[in-house]
């Protein structure tokens, strides 16, 4: 018996495993591969001389909510009370999850948006409900039209991720007014916003659904320090809720995990006085200009890459291979690990697209390029 028969070990693993059993350059998994900010590494050595290695309240460290409210302010316009709509969780993963679990019950469908990260659907199915999978357009941006056509009076929930895993691809003003419009059009539904590549987008800024009031009281934003800080292994993020779906997700929080790592909330309280978030796109743009530079005389076409730190690109000059064994010759024949999209799709529809990590330094992304280029 399994509860999740048609679920396998994720594409992350899978990679990362295959990268490191030929000695090829990982580009797959999302991590980076530089040292994180020495101010960070300070105040962490110095918080392990603190009194800091005890259980921390259940919501989280309270100067932590404190941050992660004036944070959302200043970025968002957007006043949280810290200690009724703000939860630190074990990363984003544990944040949706435990959302989903909270708020998903048997006869709920739930609106995914394909190519979606993977660990939506089986969140939705362990909670009893039923994922309604529907693909973005041929752009990956949302085809309203479809989502519009989905909704039922059964759907519960709908799961937006802004700025998109795997694409890269950033919602316009546009986007956020039609989804403002289904919320108020739709009483019944819950919105999921997996914003946890927030602070890293380009030539467009990223709108959150911290800026649109009308859909706060039914809104759910998922953040992850993993991203923002490069701290992908701490594995600690946060999430906002107001406060009566809040009381329903703690419920479920403080038997999930009780409380988050006790060490990395104290740090990430005092680092988040003295960081500046806001020059965390620049960083990226520039790892982003120079992958696609150097790519550019390669035989794969790069699609547009407005956040996030991944750029995706079709091989289909290049093979006829399917995505997956693509990846796989990649790594083993070329040197070079990267992710397939078809995997995120529901019935694995392969678009012949595969995605980069570029959150790797200089010499790595060039000397990535200059083996993709000889393909
Ligand atoms: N959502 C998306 C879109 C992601 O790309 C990731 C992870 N990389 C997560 C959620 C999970 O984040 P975390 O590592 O903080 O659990
Ligand atoms: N989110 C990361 C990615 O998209 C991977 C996270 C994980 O390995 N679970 O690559």
């Amino acid at each position: 018996m399994s509860k999740l028969p048609n679920i396998g070990t994720t594409i992350f693993s899978v990679m990362s495993k295959l990268a490191s059993k030929h000695k090829a350059i990982n580009l797959s998994q999302g991590f980076p591969n530089f040292p994180i900010d020495s101010q960070l590494s300070e105040i962490l050595m110095t918080k392990v001389n603190e009194n800091v290695h005890q259980y921390m309240p259940m919501p989280g460290s309270p100067e932590l909510l404190t941050q992660l409210s004036t944070l959302i302010e200043k970025q968002y316009k957007r006043t949280l009370n810290p200690s009724t709509e703000l939860l630190v969780t074990a990363g984003a993963t544990q944040g949706i999850f435990t959302t989903i679990l909270a708020l998903i019950e048997k006869g709920d469908e739930v609106i995914i948006l394909d190519p979606s990260y993977d660990c939506y659907e089986p969140s939705v199915i362990l909670a009893g409900g039923t994922p309604i999978r529907l693909p973005l357009d041929e752009t990956f941006l949302p085809d309203w039209e479809r989502i519009e056509n989905a909704i039922s009076n059964d759907t519960r929930m709908i799961i937006t991720n802004n700025p998109h895993n795997p694409s890269g691809r950033v919602w316009s003003s546009n986007d956020m007014v039609v989804l403002e419009k289904i919320m108020s059009e739709n009483p019944q539904l819950l919105l999921l916003s997996d914003e946890v590549y927030e602070f890293i987008t380009f030539e467009q800024k990223h709108l959150s659904v911290h800026q649109y009031p009308s859909m706060h009281d039914r809104c759910i934003t998922v953040s992850s320090f993993g991203k923002t800080f490069h701290i992908t292994g701490w594995k600690i993020g946060y999430l906002s809720a107001p406060e009566k779906l809040m009381q329903e997700i703690k419920k479920v929080h403080q038997f999930n995990v009780f409380s988050v790592n006790s060490i990395a909330q104290a740090t990430l309280a005092s680092y988040l006085e003295v960081v500046d978030v806001s020059s965390l796109g620049k960083f990226y743009q520039k790892k982003r200009d120079l992958f696609r530079e150097s790519m550019s005389s390669s035989n794969f076409k790069l699609l547009p890459c407005d956040g996030t730190y991944f750029q995706s690109a079709s091989y289909k000059s290049i093979s006829s291979k399917s995505d997956v064994d693509f990846c796989t010759s990649l790594t083993i024949d070329h040197g070079v690990a990267t992710i397939p999209i078809s995997v995120f799709n529901q019935d694995a529809r392969d678009q012949k697209i595969i995605r980069f990590c570029f959150a790797k330094d200089e010499t790595t992304l060039l000397k990535a390029a200059e083996k993709l280029c000889k393909i």
